[in-house]
């Protein structure tokens, strides 16, 4: 059954009497030069574990099975299980989770299936639950090498974003904190069944062996991250001692910033991620 088919897809689809459900965030990828683009992209070798969040019909799981030794997908819509245990039916590497992904002990899950080995993850999920997951991922220490998201345009360019340009914010420094992130690739509406409204980009993210800056207290970091980008106007030092999750007074932000050869002045969004782990040093 080729998934990548439209009229092979609807008449499946049909053929369970399933519904699409907006608020599950099911537009189903159908492009297959895409679909191959993601699967190679997550699963990039053939010991590769794979955990799918979100598979759907199975059309990106099929391409997922192919490349890796073994795919665990959790899904939460009831109605796409009997789909799933057809279409994945010849894979022998495959295991379906019903489940809720946000009510998920993945540590547990992702240990009985892969035991100890370290995994990817692959996602095309509602862009509401996309960024929760992706911060969830990196912040539990799991044992994740690489994540490979379906994510809206906007927010592909808002992780591979650098200081000084509008799309810099408080998701590229944590992104570029933990990982390095890589654009693969823009999928339109029409790549969709059926069609959202935005278009979509794929977005690989490395993670690193360690943070890409050293900081001596991590939760300060974000803390000061947060608090910068959370009122952009604003001059960092006015943004961090005004901020409800810091009790850091004026004086000391002013003495640091210029510590740092920096104005005081200066807005938050010129601060490249070293040098918010810099500051974030100079006030712990
Ligand atoms: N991966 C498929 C594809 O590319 O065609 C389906 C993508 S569709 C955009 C999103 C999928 O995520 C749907 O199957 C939806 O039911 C599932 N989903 C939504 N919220 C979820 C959650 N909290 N946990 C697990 N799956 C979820």
């Amino acid at each position: 059954m080729n998934l990548s088919h439209p009229s092979e897809l609807k008449e499946l689809l049909a053929r369970h009497g399933f519904a699409f459900s907006k608020s599950l965030g099911q537009n189903f990828l159908i492009d297959e030069k895409i679909l191959k683009q993601i699967a190679a992209a997550a699963a990039d070798n053939k010991n590769a574990c794979v955990l799918e969040i979100g598979p759907g019909a199975g059309t990106l799981t099929q391409q997922l099975a192919k490349n890796a030794e073994k795919v665990l997908a959790v899904e939460i819509d009831s109605a796409l299980i009997p789909i799933l245990q057809e279409t994945m039916a010849d894979a022998d590497n495959f295991t379906l989770v019903h489940a809720d992904i946000m009510k998920t002990d993945i540590q547990s899950l992702t240990q009985s299936v892969f035991g100890s080995s370290p995994f990817c993850v692959a996602a095309n999920l509602p862009y509401y639950i996309t960024t929760p997951i992706i911060m969830h991922l990196l912040e539990s220490h799991l044992p994740v090498t690489a994540m490979t998201f379906m994510v809206q345009k906007e927010v592909a360019a808002r992780m591979c974003a650098r200081e000084g340009t509008p799309d810099y914010g408080a998701l590229s420094v944590a992104v570029q904190y933990y990982t390095q992130p890589h654009p693969v690739c823009t999928a339109e509406p029409h790549c969709f069944m059926p069609q959202p409204k935005v278009a979509s980009a794929v977005i690989h993210l490395k993670v690193l062996p360690t943070p890409s800056v050293q900081v001596s207290d991590e939760k300060l970091f974000f803390k000061i991250v947060r608090s910068a980008f959370g009122q952009r106007r604003k001059t960092l030092c006015n943004a961090l001692s005004k901020s409800p999750y810091l009790s850091i007074e004026k004086s000391r932000i002013e003495t640091a910033l210029l510590q740092m050869n920096l104005d005081p002045s200066v807005r938050g969004e010129r601060l490249s991620p070293a040098q918010f782990a810099q500051l974030s040093d100079l006030l712990s």
